[in-house]
């Protein structure tokens, strides 16, 4: 399962949605980054996510509190946050040590949180209404559909427990009528788990984790995994592996990395709908 239609389908959506913006009158759509931790590999992700953006017409900005403390990180969300020329804030994460992410979510507005990471859109996916969504576990979902492929009343395990995957992934799929298990570090015996899943969706950032022995003839495999394997990037899934066992898997490289890019300018565009009253 490719990423690259599915991502181009959603960037269509975009482009078509941002004109209709635009000719209400809108301020040029505009992705705020704040990058409190200096971080040379979330950096190289920026780049390439300000290169996306821009050849599709979005503006980014990338910010830096003055100095690294919490009071300058929460001044600056909160200043963009009332901004109204800025439609949504990328926090990078892993914040620096000391500093808090609960506390500088506090001054981040959730009708700027595009990524879903404020408690008031977590809390609303986990109550099964979902506002603003993250991307990446978005992204595994369209992917799915973009396949055709059905939820409802299958087993769908996930593997890993994280806020900005694999738990909104679950919300996710149970919102589409799945039977949902999460595994995570702690579980006993992942294989006998993996083994009954329908969709088998990877988010532990292990390179091989998975085996074809631990898929289940047939399962839809989806796989998050971005690890870096000596000079190649790779998944959470020995792909050869599991591709002579699995009836579809999704590649990495290829697979829900352009789709998490361009779900999380839909999710832009989402909020600029919202604050022009749409
Ligand atoms: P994380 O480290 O925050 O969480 C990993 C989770 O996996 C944890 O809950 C942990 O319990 C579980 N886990 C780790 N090792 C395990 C094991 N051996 N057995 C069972 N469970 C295990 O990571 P994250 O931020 O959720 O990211 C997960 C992966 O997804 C990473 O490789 C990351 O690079 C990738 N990712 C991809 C995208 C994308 O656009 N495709 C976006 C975000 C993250």
């Amino acid at each position: 399962m490719q990423g690259r239609p599915v991502a181009d389908a959603i960037w269509a959506d975009v482009e078509r949605r941002a004109a209709v913006l635009r000719d209400g009158g809108s301020p040029a759509l505009t992705l705020a980054i704040v990058e409190a931790a200096d971080d040379p590999a979330s950096a190289a992700y920026l780049r390439q996510i300000q290169r996306l953006f821009e050849r599709h017409g979005l503006l980014t900005a990338r910010h830096k509190p003055a100095e690294p403390t919490q009071t300058a990180l929460n001044s600056l969300l909160e200043r963009l946050s009332g901004d109204a020329a800025v439609h949504g804030i990328l926090l990078t994460q892993p914040l620096p040590a000391g500093l808090n992410l609960e506390a500088a979510l506090r001054h981040l507005s959730p009708e700027k949180d595009v990524e879903g990471v404020h408690p008031w859109n977590a809390g609303s996916l986990a109550q099964g209404r979902p506002k603003l969504v993250p991307s990446t576990p978005l992204a595994g979902m369209e992917i799915l559909a973009a396949n055709g492929v059905e939820l409802r009343g299958k087993h769908a395990v996930v593997v890993g427990r994280s806020p900005i995957v694999g738990r909104p992934l679950i919300q996710l799929l149970l919102l589409a009528d799945a039977t949902v298990t999460i595994c995570h570090t702690r579980t006993v015996d992942l294989p006998s788990v993996t083994r009954q899943a329908d969709v088998l969706l990877l988010a532990a950032g292990r390179a091989d984790l998975i085996d074809g022995t631990m898929v289940r003839p047939g399962a839809v495999v989806v796989d998050f995994g971005i690890n870096v394997l000596g000079d190649k990037l790779v998944g959470d899934a020995a792909f050869d592996s599991v591709c002579d066992v699995a009836g579809s898997i999704t590649p990495v490289p290829g697979g829900v990395g352009p789709v998490t890019n361009a779900v999380l300018a839909r999710n832009l565009v989402q909020l600029a709908e919202l604050a022009a009253g749409g």
